[in-house]
């Protein structure tokens, strides 16, 4: 094949991937940026429900940014809230990296 016909062809053979790759991510659903704090037990339990369902495109949903919210004490340990938000958390990425 000459040069510039394989050339050609990979190029489109580029293109053609990254327009698939594109409507793949299309149908992403995983949430956005999503800040988590501690106090708010409604919004931890809407997470859960959230990253539970499944992504076409990523299999285990998971937010685009993550952003966990820790209160402490006056003596700068962690609030009990806190501590149990950070090991939901931990539970949800040890999931992901199975
Ligand atoms: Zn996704």
């Amino acid at each position: 094949m000459p040069g510039k016909l394989k050339a050609r062809l990979a190029k489109l053979e580029q293109q053609l991937s990254e327009r698939v790759m594109r409507q793949e991510l299309r149908k992403c659903n995983c949430p956005g940026i999503t800040i988590l704090l501690p106090n708010d037990v409604e919004h931890l339990e809407q997470f859960e429900a959230q990253v539970s369902l499944t992504c076409p495109v990523h299999g285990l949903r998971w937010p685009e940014r993550l952003l966990v919210v820790n209160f402490v004490h006056m003596n700068k340990t962690l609030t009990e809230e806190s501590v149990r938000l950070n090991q939901a958390v931990d539970v949800y990425h040890s999931r992901r990296l199975e």
